[in-house]
């Protein structure tokens, strides 16, 4: 099937967007891919341009080619999740704390409002909370570039850098899959180090029978459930997703250096702001299931006991999250100090956040005082046929998604 007409059958687009990728990205991308899967890699990988319902740039195998559906709707969201963060951290004191979370807050209704789009009155209610604020993320029939602000503020660079580590990201599930010498080797080391961190404790354990009930390791502890959880996770998504994290840091790293003439110092401080593109994605994400997991309790009996029982799939649901969270952010980072000598300073990144109250205002800002309004209304909803096109509808327009018939 083509790749263009099978994404226009999986998720709607927006014909005419706001935010679409520039030219010299695109030569960027080329030489990355080739970073990755050498030179001689003889598969056609098709990046397409798009801007849909579906919010994340994603990978598509399809039987004759490699399709990279490079989604610029998560990075008009990102950007402007990046331009409020540091809008936050150098005029913190002069706005008040509520202004950042509406804006959050209404970035993350619009985010819902497409990534339910499969639910019609669930997204059309979330839509409608949207339309109701002020200052908010602006409405997609605003054409106002993303580019053009974070440029005029001096932050285009951290936005650029993420961009191109999703985009390696994306490139890594193909080295992966295909299991090439790069992604082998990443993968084996990765698996080395975290049998190492197992052995290293239980000798310790045998060392000291009482290292069980010291509770002054806790980080230690966290380390350690990390590196099991990596061995044994069934089905191999964590191990999949670490690793293709993994080797697009390397193939950045290396980049930067051949490329940019940067030093390693200077490699590594630039590399530093994929943290701000992983805590995006994962507030996004946890607060996505969040909203999800209400969804299936308010409208389906059989989960109305989701919360307290612990066979239930929603049972200590944020728990799982902030897991993998951990995985993906610390282990990441530890590993390419540990094993691959690079030198971040990751930790200055994170205590960032934590200290001027950034983690703490997101997990503010989702929307806990609208979760009655939306789910009430959720409820009592139409869902025939007729009512879901109708709510669907009015949901594009209240948040102007506007596409010419
Ligand atoms: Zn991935």
């Amino acid at each position: 099937m083509i790749p263009d007409k099978y994404l226009r059958q999986t998720c709607h687009f927006l014909n005419n967007p706001r935010l679409k990728e520039n030219t010299a990205i695109h030569h960027q991308f080329q030489k990355l891919s080739d970073y990755i899967l050498g030179g001689d890699f003889d598969e056609l990988v098709l990046v397409l341009d798009c801007y849909t319902t579906e919010v994340y740039p994603r990978y598509i195998r399809f039987s004759d080619c490699n399709v990279i559906a490079w989604d610029n709707h998560f990075w008009d969201i990102y950007g402007r999740f990046l331009f409020m963060y540091f809008t936050y951290k150098n005029l913190n004191k002069s706005l008040p704390q509520t202004f950042y979370m509406n804006y959050y807050k209404s970035m993350l209704l619009i985010y819902l409002a497409n990534r339910f789009e499969n639910h019609p009155a669930f997204a059309r209610y979330l839509a409608e909370e949207y339309s109701k604020m002020d200052y908010k993320f602006p409405p997609y029939n605003e054409y106002e570039d993303i580019n053009d602000i974070l440029d005029k503020v001096g932050h285009l660079p951290e936005f650029n850098i993420s961009k191109i580590f999703g985009f390696c990201h994306e490139v890594a599930h193909i080295a992966y899959r295909k299991k090439n010498t790069l992604s082998n080797v990443i993968q084996e080391q990765v698996i080395d180090y975290c049998e190492a961190i197992i052995q290293l404790e239980e000798l310790k354990r045998k060392l000291d029978p009482l290292v069980e009930q010291k509770s002054n390791d806790k980080e230690m502890g966290t380390f350690l459930d990390i590196a099991r959880r990596l061995l044994t996770n069934s089905d191999g998504k964590i191990l999949e997703e670490v690793c293709c994290d993994i080797i697009a840091i390397c193939i950045l790293f290396q980049y930067f250096q051949d490329e940019a003439g940067m030093s390693l110092e200077e490699a590594c401080s630039s590399l530093s702001s994929v943290n701000y593109f992983l805590l995006c994605v994962h507030w996004f994400s946890t607060s996505e299931v969040f909203w999800k997991s209400l969804y299936e309790v308010t409208t389906n009996v059989q989960n109305d006991d989701a919360f307290v029982n612990p066979k239930s799939p929603y049972y200590k649901l944020g728990n799982t999250i902030s897991d993998e969270y951990a995985v993906r952010i610390n282990f990441t980072f530890a590993f390419c100090n540990d094993k691959l000598g690079m030198k971040f300073d990751n930790y200055r990144v994170q205590q960032e956040f934590m200290e001027n109250g950034f983690t703490s205002l997101l997990s503010d800002s989702i929307g806990v005082d609208i979760m009655d309004v939306v789910l009430n209304k959720t409820k009592v909803a139409k869902t025939d046929y007729v009512h879901a096109i109708a709510h669907q509808k009015k949901k594009n327009k209240l948040i102007g998604w506007e596409n010419e018939e």
